[in-house]
């Protein structure tokens, strides 16, 4: 039998799950190898950003592994056709990877369990990615939990020591001798970096990248995560997303981390701070959990009722919201944060999306596309419930009739327009009492401080009390309420 360990979104050689079995079990002379497979197909709706990221992570794995004397053997192609290649040059093999519960990615390792297995194989997979194994989280009744505080209040009364313990990867058991490289042709030989792209400044990508953040977030922002979070201004979150998301920092490390701050605190108040982070790691083991259950979620709304919407697909609307063009401060603010950096503060993501959607009236899945094209972290549990909940189509998402009304979300979370004055700088000479909606300027104000509105900033794209009335009344005409 030949040994595969297969990479995929664990790109790390410490506490990784299938890793640390692989390691255990590919002894005694076994042969093996270690492999990841790029497809090129899957890549499409990768931004250029979250190409330089991933890179950046394979780079350094490719140098963990080497430090190890092995050797990481990057396919192309899709990845039916590589094991079919990888067959033709050793077979039986056993494979470990780590499961995704992305429909797609369910759907392409059936295929590629049903080939290893019919040609006398084993396929073994592990949970990695979340805490707790996909469906693992149950109601009463046996079934999937739609409602958020439920399903934490379980998770939290079943988590064990067992569910975040750490994995040990030991090298030592592996004899170098007995690794295998292939000769397929699916092969390449060096992950080539894309010309002319550059990548994000503030989320580089790596094991040592997501360790430093996890290791400055645990020193300086978990003790203030609950009362600083919501500001966009404030860099007070921890910026992990794309980390776990390809897994260069670990689920089980993150929640770790949140409890050795848990055990710091002295206070309720300081316990409280932790506890939201705690949450947040939920919601995103929440939205597996429902990927995991609703494979069509792909593209349908949850609540199924509202596929019926009438959405507008206007194209000039939607331009001006994905340049950060809409006239609203806020708005624009986070769209060219997204387009500038490849991530956007979460608060943000919640008021454009909401913006687009009932302001705008235009399809959530459009607004999903946009977000998966530019973010770093794309993930797509999060993302479509990000985006769902803010279109109020989802699992227990924000009610159609309560509509985040931009000026004054953007009073409460940015109340000194410091995130609007940096990516709006056309704005930047506006005192507070005109950022947030400079289009209440009168014509002498508008001289005073250099904004001609209509010239130098746009006019609002649309008026935000009649788009809301529309909205709602488009919600409740789909839900049979009219
Ligand atoms: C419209 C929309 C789209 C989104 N798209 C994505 C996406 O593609 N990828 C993604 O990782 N997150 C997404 N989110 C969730 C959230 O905005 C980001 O996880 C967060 O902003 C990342 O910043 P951070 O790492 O500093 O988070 P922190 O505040 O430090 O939180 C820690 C971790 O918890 C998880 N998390 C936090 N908030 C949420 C949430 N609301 N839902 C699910 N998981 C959460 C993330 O893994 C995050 O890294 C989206 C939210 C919305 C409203």
């Amino acid at each position: 039998m030949h040994y595969i360990y297969w990479f995929r979104k664990d790109l790390r050689l410490t506490d990784n799950h299938a890793l640390a079995r692989f390691l255990k079990d590919a002894v005694n002379g076994s042969s093996f190898s270690f492999i990841y497979i790029k497809n090129n197909n899957s890549y499409r709706y990768f931004g250029e950003k979250r190409i330089v990221f991933l890179i950046q992570c394979l780079e350094e794995l490719k140098q963990d592994l080497s430090d190890f004397k092995s050797e990481l053997q990057i396919f192309s192609g899709k990845s039916i056709e590589v094991f079919k290649n990888i067959l033709l040059e050793k077979n039986p093999v056993s494979v470990y990877l780590n499961e995704q519960v992305e429909p797609y990615c369910r759907e392409r390792d059936e295929s590629v369990r049903k080939l290893i297995e019919d040609s006398g194989g084993i396929y073994n997979s592990f949970t990695d990615s979340t805490i707790f194994s996909p469906g693992e989280i149950k109601n009463g009744e046996g079934h999937q939990y739609k409602v958020f505080t439920p399903f934490k209040n379980n998770a939290l009364s079943i988590l064990t020591k067992d569910h975040y313990k750490k994995h040990v990867c030991d090298f030592s058991n592996i004899n170098n001798k007995n690794e295998i490289i292939f000769k397929s042709q699916l092969k390449i030989k060096q992950d080539k970096k894309i010309s002319g792209v550059s990548g994000s400044v503030i989320i580089k990508g790596g094991r040592k990248e997501g360790l430093s953040k996890l290791r400055d977030f645990y020193e300086t922002k978990l003790n203030r995560y609950n009362s600083q979070r919501d500001f966009p201004s404030l860099n007070a979150t921890s910026r992990l997303s794309a980390h776990l998301h390809f897994g260069t920092i670990g689920i089980r490390e993150a929640l770790r981390t949140a409890f050795a701050g848990l055990s710091k605190s002295e206070s309720e108040k300081d316990e409280k701070e932790v506890q939201t982070w705690i949450n947040e790691l939920l919601w995103r083991e929440f939205y597996y959990h429902i990927t995991f259950h609703n494979p069509r979620l792909t593209y349908q709304s949850f609540k199924t009722e509202y596929d019926d919407l009438n959405w507008n697909y206007d194209e000039s609307n939607f331009r001006r919201w994905a340049e950060g063009k809409t006239g609203y401060p806020i708005v624009d603010a986070g769209m060219r944060q997204l387009n500038k950096e490849g991530w956007m503060h979460n608060r943000v993501r919640m008021i454009t999306a909401m913006f687009l959607t009932k302001d705008l009236f235009i399809d959530w899945r459009l607004g999903e596309k946009y977000f998966a094209e530019k973010l770093i972290d794309l993930d797509f549990s999060s993302n479509n419930g990000g985006w769902q909940w803010s279109a109020s189509t989802g699992v227990d998402a924000q009610p159609y009739f309560r509509i985040f009304n931009p000026y004054l979300q953007s009073k409460k979370f940015d109340p000194a327009g410091d995130y609007i004055r940096k990516y709006v700088p056309e704005l930047s000479s506006l005192p507070v009492e005109f950022i947030h909606e400079p289009n209440i300027m009168n014509h002498t104000e508008q001289e005073k401080y250099r904004v001609i509105i209509g010239k130098d900033y746009p006019n609002p794209v649309i008026d935000h009390k009649a788009a809301k009335d529309i909205a709602i009344r488009n919600f409740k005409k789909a839900a049979h309420k009219l």
